[in-house]
């Protein structure tokens, strides 16, 4: 393709050129497929420069979001994802035992650990393809419970209608994730049972209900480097970018179409995954860039870079829900020895209480404490 930059073949002038783009959040600018084709193929340390640079300047350098994740409903799912051990399509290789929803006091107790351990915000999934009418008042007390602790809130449960969307917003949900996981013309290898089409149309009912997005992909899954630009396109040609990315990288699970293939075919080199970080930083600089399934498998440095790429939130937990995850002390220990600190959730708005004084009628404010 003209004027693409290689690692074999750099172009200084075109290197330079794509550095100093303008930030498209100050500059009414966007990125173009081609741009995020260049991106992908500068040199790694220019693009992890590029990431970290606008990474700075929209985040506190080197605060990190944490969040924690908890399957409130494990197993059986209709939909036939081919990463995935929670599908009832893999249930007879896979052999995951399915469980039922979790009571909501078991809930509130990991919400409670969590926030204790540092977590600002409390993810809650749910093997559905969407939550039924019954379902519906059960997640709504979650929210308010998980909530009223003062932990942001994101759920993840398939899709969604409008109305379902609304009840969600109304209850005071901060995010719902729903990740694209691919391309548009990989996609059709990933998943069956529901079209590219349809997740962004949940996408768009979130949106439009005023709930955060938290959208991603997982990287790995046999789809070219062309996919996993299209998949950054898709989140540019949203009317707005998601709040929350997250970035995963296959954990290949045997038994799943997708994790036998790959663990038969090879695994995707980790710098892949760190330059599809950056340049999902550098495209929707304002969003969290998450770390999330697939940092188990990582050494401290792969982990440092992907920090340098712009990452700035990861799940904590020895577990996210069905694979495993980096164990919360080496994740202490690993943000000591880079200097990382945990980003709390924003303070709450102090009350304030109108007094009148009885002589004098002067009025003032007082500030209650919580
Ligand atoms: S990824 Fe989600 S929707 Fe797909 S099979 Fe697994 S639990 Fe179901």
């Amino acid at each position: 393709m003209a004027g693409l930059l290689s690692i074999s073949e750099p172009n200084a002038d075109s290197t330079t050129d794509l550095l100093n783009q303008p930030d498209p959040h100050t500059a009414a600018h966007t990125y173009s497929r081609d741009d995020i084709a260049q991106l992908f193929d500068l040199p790694l340390m220019d693009l992890l420069l590029k990431a970290q640079t606008i990474h700075r300047e929209h985040f506190v350098a080197n605060e990190i979001q944490i969040s924690t994740l908890l399957s409130i409903k494990t197993g059986n799912c209709p939909e036939d994802c081919g990463y995935c051990s929670q599908s009832g399509h893999h249930r007879d290789t896979t052999k995951l035992q399915a469980e039922k929803r979790i009571e909501v006091d078991k809930v509130i107790a990991a919400a409670k650990r969590a926030k204790a351990t540092g977590s600002s915000r409390f993810c809650m999934g749910a093997a559905w393809k969407h939550p039924s009418a019954k379902d519906m008042p059960y997640v709504v007390e979650l929210i308010k419970e998980v909530k009223a602790l003062g932990l942001e809130t994101c759920m993840t449960l398939g899709m969604l209608d409008t109305n379902q969307a609304t009840q969600l917003a109304d209850a005071g949900l901060d995010y719902y994730n729903h990740n694209l996981d691919t391309s548009r013309s990989y996609y059709e290898q990933v998943v069956s049972t529901r079209s590219y089409d349809e997740r962004l149309d949940t996408i768009e009912n979130v949106r439009n209900s005023g709930i955060n997005v938290c959208s991603g992909n997982i990287v790995g899954m046999g789809e070219s480097r062309d996919d996993r630009i299209d998949w950054v396109h898709e989140l540019l040609k949203m009317p707005k970018a998601p709040e929350s990315i997250p970035v995963n990288l296959l954990v290949p699970i045997k038994g799943t179409p997708i994790g036998d293939k790959v663990l038969a075919e090879g695994q995707l080199s980790v710098l892949e995954w760190i330059r599809t970080i950056a340049v999902a930083r550098i495209c929707c600089p304002t969003s969290y860039v998450r770390l999330s399934a697939g940092r188990e498998s990582l050494s401290d440095s792969e982990q440092a870079l992907a920090f340098m790429a712009g990452a700035n939130s990861f799940f904590y937990g020895d577990k996210l829900l069905t694979t495993g995850n980096a164990s919360q002390s080496g994740d202490d220990r690993l943000m000591r020895e880079l200097g990382l600190t945990k980003q709390f959730a924003a303070p709450r708005a102090p009350k304030v209480l109108p007094v009148m004084d009885a002589m004098s009628g002067h009025q003032s404010q007082v500030v209650l404490a919580d």
